[in-house]
């Protein structure tokens, strides 16, 4: 090989080398390139990164701040709330649903104190015990074991019904829990030492209070006792005094002792009521009782008070309302005296009316039963219809000072009708009369009251003839319920021109507006009228003489039982009889009895230790055709009645050796033992407070008679006992009235 070749092929392979290190270059650009963009691209995605991180990191520290700061304000709170815990005097604690103390503030804690175990972390069973163990808490004597389980029954208990326990120390705490969230239980422990203290005091103070009030209604009992027992010999005797001989100046003289003996009694009487209704120690004493009886019985004592005046007593007792019920028929009675008693004193004409209708209660077992007296007398002025209810309040004006009262029958009325759960009102126009209501939620009584008596077949037609426009209508009402045709006139030549004829019955007033009710009767009579004429009076015993052509003269107002058995008693024709009195007295008593048998006089015995006191019965009686005996105390009063076997006993409660309860058992005791029949033996007491009564009537007596002794009162009472075969007791001019 030449140079040449060497050469060129040098050259060539020189050449060969460049393009392949120019091709390498141009690799190498490129991958240079192709690195430097990579590299770049690198480069941006580190920036990137750094500068999130850079935002992440300044985020965490934001929220490192936040979270410094709520964590500052969590301490803040916490440590707030629980500073106020500690600020509360009484205990606080919370634990937790497996009964561990999770905190608890200081007063919690200060029963325990010393006591290192106590505090966060114990069970509530645990801290029960030392406090038991330790005699922390006071469990008289009680076992240890039996106070922790109650404690801890109460505890776990559904719902915790809060505690009292007494500390060593006298202080009483009451606990309170309660369930929160997720079982735990928040305690309070309340320190109600001074409320407990307070309670004592007052429990002392009512204790002391009651004990004075005690003693103060012993001292009116034994007040009116004593001043009713010289009261009974002045009344009495000044009763006896106005049956003697007297001169005008002398008469009135004692009049004015009987009246004012009488009014001072009624006073002590109301302020002895009143005085125990301010005690509150008026007790009521529900028992059955005849409602409509007991209205028409006041009208009946009420009436010589409206005598002498235009006033027609009227009553209207709803028809379909029943007529017993269990009620304190004496408070009850209180109560429409008062009122009715009103109404009377008020009234100078026109009438006073009572109605009483009824709402049923509980299915009928119990009546809402409303009364109203309604009169046509002075009525009361606006400005003082607020007034008259409170204590001592009269309407004060020329008009009524000349009506003598305390003042205090209407507060007493309002505080009963209160005290028996009812409530009372007042409807009043000067010059027009006053409606005086209440009403009552009374249970009805079971009775067996027969069904009222159907009119007999033959009647079918009455006619009604009064002159008042109430009056007719209520006769109206209740004939109409005996199914009968009713015709109402107000006048006699009204009722002469309705011509009644053979199937009818006249019900007549005794004062009609043109006439009589006799001379009515006469001229119905002379007109060819035969049927029955029942006459009403208002006036007891008017028309026993004169009333001939009347069939019957009735008493208004009269109960609509009587009125029925009155029309049911009727024969057809005209039968002319002779007058019955509606409600039971002397005469008809005597009357009762057969004229024939005029063997003995009617035997009674008084039992009275004091000497005035039997001369006042004595000289009460005398008129009567009866043979009496005097016990002067309950051991001769159980011998006399051995010996002599009275038909009636008037016995005194308080007597020296053996006192009227005691001498009744006694008696009570030989009748049972020798088989006699029940002698009716009266208490005459001159104790009027409350509950007496319950006392006599348990010793076995039958009946009660407050003292001084009212003539009419013992008249009646005797009146009721006249046995059959007995000679009459009364002598034709003396009848008792039942006052
Ligand atoms: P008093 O014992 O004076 O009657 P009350 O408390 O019963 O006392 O009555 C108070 C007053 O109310 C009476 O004095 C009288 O002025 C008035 N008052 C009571 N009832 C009536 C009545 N029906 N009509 C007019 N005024 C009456």
């Amino acid at each position: 090989m030449t140079d040449v070749d060497i050469l060129a092929k040098e050259r060539r392979a020189r050449m060969a080398a460049e393009r392949l290190l120019e091709l390498k270059q141009v690799e190498l650009a490129d991958a240079n390139r192709k690195l430097s963009a990579h590299a770049l691209s690198l480069t941006d995605e580190i920036v990137e990164q750094r500068e999130e991180a850079e935002a992440l990191k300044e985020e965490k520290s934001q929220v490192l701040d936040e979270l410094e700061t709520a964590n500052t304000a969590l301490v803040i709170a916490e440590r707030r709330l629980w500073d106020s815990v500690e600020t509360i005097e009484d205990g606080f604690a919370v634990f937790d649903a497996d009964e561990i103390m999770i905190a608890a503030n200081s007063a919690f804690l200060l029963p325990f104190d010393g006591i290192e175990a106590v505090g966060p972390g114990i069970a509530y069973a645990d801290m029960l015990h030392l406090a038991a163990e330790e005699g922390i808490v006071d469990i008289g004597d009680r076992a240890r074991a039996d106070w922790v389980r109650d404690m801890l029954g109460r505890w776990r208990g559904d719902s915790i019904a809060p505690s009292v326990v007494r500390l060593w120390n006298g202080v009483s705490i009451k606990l309170v829990d309660r369930r929160a969230r997720d079982g735990d239980t928040v305690s309070l422990a309340l320190n109600i030492t001074d409320t407990i203290r307070n309670e004592e005091r007052l429990k002392d103070a009512r204790h002391r209070a009651e004990a004075a009030n005690r003693a103060k209604s012993a001292f009116l009992a034994n007040m009116s006792h004593e001043i009713r027992t010289p009261m009974n010999g002045v009344v009495g005797m000044a009763d006896l005094l106005a049956e003697t001989e007297l001169d005008e100046e002398q008469r009135l003289f004692v009049d004015t002792i009987k009246s004012s003996g009488e009014a001072l009694l009624v006073l002590i009487n109301d302020v002895l009521d009143y005085s125990k209704i301010e005690a509150e120690k008026l007790t009521l004493h529900p028992d059955p009782f005849d409602l409509e009886r007991a209205i028409h019985e006041i009208l009946m004592l009420l009436r010589p008070s409206a005598q002498g005046k235009d006033i027609d007593l009227l009553v209207d007792f709803d028809m379909f309302l029943p007529t017993n019920y269990i009620g304190d028929a004496g408070r009850i009675r209180q109560v429409l005296t008062n009122l009715i008693g009103n109404a009377i004193k008020f009234t100078t004409d026109g009438h006073v009316l009572v109605r009483v209708v009824g709402l049923p209660m509980e299915d009928g077992a119990a009546q809402r039963v409303h009364i109203t007296i309604e009169d046509t007398g002075i009525g009361i002025p606006p400005e003082m219809v607020g007034h008259i209810f409170g204590e001592f309040n009269q309407v004060e004006d020329e008009r009524n000072r000349k009506f003598e009262g305390t003042g205090l029958g209407l507060a007493i009325t309002r505080r009963l009708v209160e005290l028996m759960g009812g409530e009372i009102w007042v409807d009043s126009e000067v010059g027009n009369g006053s409606s005086f209501g209440f009403h009552l939620t009374l249970p009805v009584a079971e009775t067996e009251e027969p069904p009222l008596q159907p009119a007999p077949g033959w009647i079918d037609r009455a006619l009604v003839v009064d002159g008042q426009a109430v009056n007719r209508q209520i006769v109206e009402k209740q004939l109409a319920m005996q199914k009968l045709d009713v015709l109402a006139r107000r006048t006699g030549a009204e009722a002469l021109a309705a011509a009644p004829k053979a199937g009818d019955i006249v019900l007549a007033d005794s004062q009609l507006p043109d006439m009589t009710g006799e001379e009515l009767a006469a001229a119905l009579r002379k007109a060819g009228f035969a049927g029955p004429i029942l006459m009403f009076s208002g006036i007891v015993g008017q028309g026993k003489s004169d009333a001939d052509d009347c069939t019957r003269v009735l008493q208004k107002p009269l109960r609509r039982r009587e009125l029925f058995a009155e029309i049911a008693r009727l024969e057809s024709g005209a039968p002319v009889q002779t007058v019955t009195p509606t409600m039971t007295t002397a005469q008809e008593a005597s009357d009762a009895s057969p004229v024939a048998a005029e063997d003995r006089a009617m035997r009674i015995l008084a039992a009275e230790d004091n000497k005035t006191n039997r001369l006042v019965f004595g000289k009460l009686v005398k008129a009567l055709d009866i043979e009496l005996t005097f016990a002067t105390n309950g051991r001769e009063a159980v011998e006399a009645f051995r010996g002599q076997q009275p038909d009636l006993i008037f016995m005194d409660i308080s007597m020296p050796e053996v006192d009227g309860k005691e001498a009744t058992r006694q008696i009570r005791s030989i009748e049972a033992d020798q088989g006699l029949a029940h002698t009716t033996i009266v208490a005459l007491t001159a104790h009027a407070m409350d509950g007496d009564d319950k006392g006599i009537l348990a010793a076995g007596l039958d009946h009660y008679l407050t003292k001084p002794l009212k003539k009419n009162a013992i008249f009646a009472r005797i009146a009721e006992e006249v046995p059959p075969g007995c000679r009459a007791v009364f002598p034709e001019e003396l009848t008792p009235t039942g006052t």
